[in-house]
């Protein structure tokens, strides 16, 4: 369990992170806006470089999204008292460790577990590729070869 103090100081980092990404959209909403006062005038940027600006600026968004998400739902394990049980053993999360990455919902150890398995499997897919097409190839050669370019009649034997 958390101490009182603990889950204050969490609540703080949270809180701080929620501005700070509130705060990053908005820029991003002033920067939009100072943009088309530039362009009032002058048609020197071609609509595909505005409409990739534009479309980064909302892919910037989506993640600050994300984020903003995952930082309301830590609030809301803080608030539930669970933000430091991990999803999935159940053991409690390290304070260090949540002051650091308050928004995270693993303990270390199913943190670590969890990269290990992503880079073994990608691995075996690779590796099952490679072997498929070694094997293919040397069943082919060697049996059939000769067996009937020799024998039968052939087209001059009538001749
Ligand atoms: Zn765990």
């Amino acid at each position: 369990m958390l101490t009182e103090a603990q889950r204050e100081q969490l609540k703080q980092v949270l809180d701080e992170e929620k501005r700070r990404l509130l705060r990053n959209a908005q820029d991003g909403l002033a920067f939009s806006m100072n943009r088309d006062r530039d362009t009032v005038g002058r048609d020197s940027i071609d609509e595909s470089m505005e409409e990739e600006l534009y479309s980064t600026e909302l892919r910037l968004r989506d993640r600050e999204k994300w984020l903003l998400g995952k930082v309301v739902g830590a609030m809301e394990r803080l608030e539930a008292g669970t933000i430091n049980e991990c999803e999935d053993c159940g053991e409690g999360i390290g304070f260090k460790r949540l002051l650091a990455r308050p928004v995270t919902t693993l303990c270390l150890d199913c943190k670590e577990a969890r990269e290990k398995e992503e880079k073994s499997l990608a691995q075996a897919g690779a590796g099952r590729a490679e072997a498929g097409e070694g094997g293919a190839a040397g069943f082919g050669s060697g049996a059939a070869p000769g067996a009937g370019g020799d024998s039968g009649p052939g087209p001059g034997a009538g001749e």
